[in-house]
């Protein structure tokens, strides 16, 4: 099995990492730690991510990822975006080196790419030991409370969908139901929604 093909993905030109930075697996690092994390997210390629499981307890389950564009070091409520590792001529990063997401995603010319060995969810489950720990970093790089950050970025989140009207995003449906406040804000802010409209009105407003 070929885990790189560079013939193949210079063609495709790197659709996968153009939708989001791929995720560690935190086998990735040789140490697992808050200062670890810390230093990997001062190189300025990685961000703490967030996943919603709303089956889990906490349907929160918090993994490090590579960095979008214009994202910050803790991107929890993330709509997708640009690698920040990707460069005009591919992954900065060597195979060796990459994060698993990225590592064992197999390039197909037919654009049917998937995983091999693992699952995504195997990836970003391997970080569920070390949640106290990561909330912990967000919480000292941000200076903000875990619970009052994710819901701010929840709200930008939202204002950013609605702005650019992406109903399709992927992770829509979940935030939705995880931050219902901070949605009908977002709605109240960009569309001038209200609770008490009817189903007609909002849809009238938003499309
Ligand atoms: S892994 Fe697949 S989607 Fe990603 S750049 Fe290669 S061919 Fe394109
Ligand atoms: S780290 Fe490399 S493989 Fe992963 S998304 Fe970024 S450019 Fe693509």
């Amino acid at each position: 099995m070929e885990l790189e093909n560079k013939d193949i993905c210079s063609k495709c030109g790197g659709l996968c990492c153009k939708q989001t930075g791929c995720y560690y697996s935190a086998d990735d690092l040789k140490v697992v730690s808050s200062k670890s994390v810390k230093d990997l997210l001062d190189k300025g390629y990685t961000c703490i991510s967030s996943d919603v499981f709303l089956m889990r307890e906490d349907p929160i389950l918090l993994s490090l990822r590579s960095r979008n564009k214009n994202a910050s070091k803790i991107d929890l409520v993330s709509y997708s975006r640009y690698c920040t590792a990707l460069s005009p001529t591919g992954c900065i990063y060597s195979l060796e080196n990459r994060p698993s997401g990225g590592k064992y995603l197999i390039p197909n010319k037919d654009g049917d790419c998937d995983y091999y060995k693992v699952t995504l969810i195997d990836i970003i489950e391997s970080w569920e030991p070390y949640q106290q720990m990561l909330r912990s970093v967000c919480e000292s790089v941000s200076g903000i409370p875990f619970d009052e950050l994710i819901r701010i970025q929840a709200q930008d989140y939202f204002e950013y969908i609605y702005q650019h009207q992406m109903y399709d995003h992927n992770n829509l449906t979940e935030y939705r139901i995880l931050f219902p406040e901070e949605n009908d804000r977002a709605l109240k802010k960009v569309f001038g929604i209200s609770k008490s409209d009817s189903l007609e009105a909002r849809m009238a407003k938003m499309f």
